[in-house]
């Protein structure tokens, strides 16, 4: 039987009353596993006003106590680990030590977050005039959201909840409808860990519940995570409507391979980092850039020979080295966007579409996908495809390969291999992109530092994760005072000074 998943309200399970419904896929065998509500307009403004009831008692508990209850549900959701990652694994199809990866890089940022009590302290300056003190504080905002991909569905919602919550706000989760099981469990646990009812309330749904969201007046700051377009215009309607936004969108990441890299380290990081979860990571490579002939040459043999030994397979079995993509309008997409390649005269090298997976005919299975020779520009190039389809774009010399990244409308996330120390640091700070690896292929920044592309990944102020979610949940508010109040220097109608 289909099982009915809910909404997650006041710390309880909750069936969705509006009727309407998204399937569920187990994407390894292809079977509809459960059906998501979809919250009409009612119940997001239901879910609003109990988040807005609870917050002023959880903004006036103090931030350790706060930060203790965020660190026993690190605990807890360890204890769960094997059970959570399952849930992920089933749903999404990522392979089961890819989902544990996806829930601990989610807890290492709440873990982050039980440092609330030093990220909120303000700043304070004495005898800035006779007598005057200058403080400032950070205070929650209120009632803030998050809205979530699909494709990692602990550690987003994770890296959303931890700077709102422990900087005091209530906070509503939207996560995508395609996998919202993780998200259900991780606030039910979350209750269990002693957080107040109210305080994460998860709201499943899609256009009609974001927009709802992004409408109501009780919701504060938007922080979404999802493709390109959605980003841009839930970061101009959040604005229209006066709110805080950060939005945080697409991909296409490039990896420069260097002429005296370690050719063998590079193509396996590539490997890794082209076909892990299928290529449905947004810091997923899915461009080589082998500068030179000679390196060409080298990375393409060296990548095809790896790639051809892959495995796609059920996301559970111990041999796969890669699971389905999420869902059969997601493997048409990308059959769409490789049959489009094939037009253009790229040069398809590995064709990964209609893999044979032996006792799940209907599973959403796209095995390794290479083309060489790709032009600049070209579909294959300038669209992200999200899947495990990578494209090799041959530069000339070094200035060649960053005119390709740099002609890229996306920034998210760039890798360099190479020996030179001289040109890995050129490369480092010359480079338009936000997050930047040096024999690294996947330069996810660890939990105090933060995350965010440059140009069309990312819309709005400050990062993800680490200082820079406390600053964006939070508001300053800076108190200039005066003791001893005994001081009378009569009226003055001049601007206060620090003479
Ligand atoms: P998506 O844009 O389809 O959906 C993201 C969220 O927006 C979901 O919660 C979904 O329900 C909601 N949504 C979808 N259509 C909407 C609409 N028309 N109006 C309002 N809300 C809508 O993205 P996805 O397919 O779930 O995730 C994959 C994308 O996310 C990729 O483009 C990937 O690069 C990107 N991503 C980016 C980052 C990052 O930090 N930059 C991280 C992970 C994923």
């Amino acid at each position: 039987m289909v099982q009915q998943l809910s909404h997650y309200l006041n710390g309880a399970r909750v069936p969705g009353s509006s009727g309407a419904f998204s399937d569920v896929y187990n994407p390894s065998t292809g079977e509809v596993q459960a059906q998501v509500p979809l919250a009409s307009v009612d119940e997001v403004r239901e879910a609003i006003a109990q988040a807005k009831r609870a917050q002023p008692a959880w903004a006036a508990t103090n931030a350790q106590k706060r930060a203790r209850i965020i660190s026993r549900f690190v605990d807890v959701a360890y204890q769960h680990e094997d059970e959570l990652a399952e849930l992920l694994s089933l749903e999404h199809g990522k392979i089961l030590d890819d989902a544990k990866g996806d829930l601990q890089r989610g807890l290492d940022v709440m873990e982050f977050a039980t440092a609330a009590p030093h990220l909120l302290k303000g700043e304070y300056s004495t005898g800035v005039g006779t007598g005057i003190d200058v403080y400032s504080m950070r205070q929650p905002l209120g009632v803030v959201a998050g809205i979530t991909p699909f494709n990692f569905p602990a550690m987003i919602p994770l890296w959303k909840a931890a700077g709102a919550i422990a900087s005091g706000n209530a906070f509503i989760l939207k996560p995508s409808e395609r996998d919202p099981s993780v998200p259900l469990r991780l606030a039910e646990l979350f209750t269990e860990a002693g957080l107040p009812d109210g305080i994460l309330q998860v709201v499943n749904g899609d256009k009609t519940a974001v927009d709802e969201i992004l409408d109501h007046p009780d919701i504060k700051a938007v922080g979404f995570v999802g493709s390109t377009p959605i980003a841009a215009s839930i970061y101009s309607h959040a604005a229209a409507k006066g709110k805080r936004a950060q939005c945080f969108g697409g991909a296409k990441n490039h990896m420069v391979i260097m002429p005296d890299a370690d050719m063998d380290q590079a193509a396996d990081a590539l490997i890794g980092a082209a076909f892990g979860s299928a290529g449905e990571r947004c810091m997923a490579i899915s461009v080589a850039v082998p500068v030179g002939v000679e390196t060409h040459q080298i990375i393409r043999d060296k990548v095809l020979e790896r790639a051809q030994r892959l495995t796609v397979g059920h996301s559970l079995a111990q041999d796969s080295d890669f699971g389905p993509v999420v869902s059969p309008e997601a493997k048409e997409r990308i059959e769409a966007a490789i049959a489009r390649g094939v037009d253009e005269g790229a040069e398809l090298i590995l064709d990964g579409r209609h893999p044979e997976v032996a006792d799940y005919p209907n599973g959403f299975y796209i095995g390794a996908t290479i083309f060489d020779h790709v032009t600049p520009g070209s579909s294959l190039h300038a669209d992200e495809i999200f899947g495990p389809v990578l494209s090799i774009v041959p530069a000339a010399d070094y200035d060649a390969a960053v005119e390709i990244i740099h002609g890229h409308k996306m920034g998210n996330g760039v890798a360099i291999f190479t020996r030179d120390g001289d040109a890995a640091r050129e490369f480092a700070a010359g480079i338009e992109v936000g997050m930047i690896g040096i024999n690294v292929p996947i330069p996810v920044p660890i939990a105090y530092y933060t995350f965010g592309g440059w140009k069309a990944s990312g819309f709005g102020d400050l990062n993800q994760h680490g200082p820079d979610a406390f600053r964006f949940y939070t508001r300053t508010k800076t108190v200039t005072q005066r003791w001893p109040s005994g001081i009378k220097d009569g009226a003055s109608f001049v601007m206060p000074t620090g003479n």
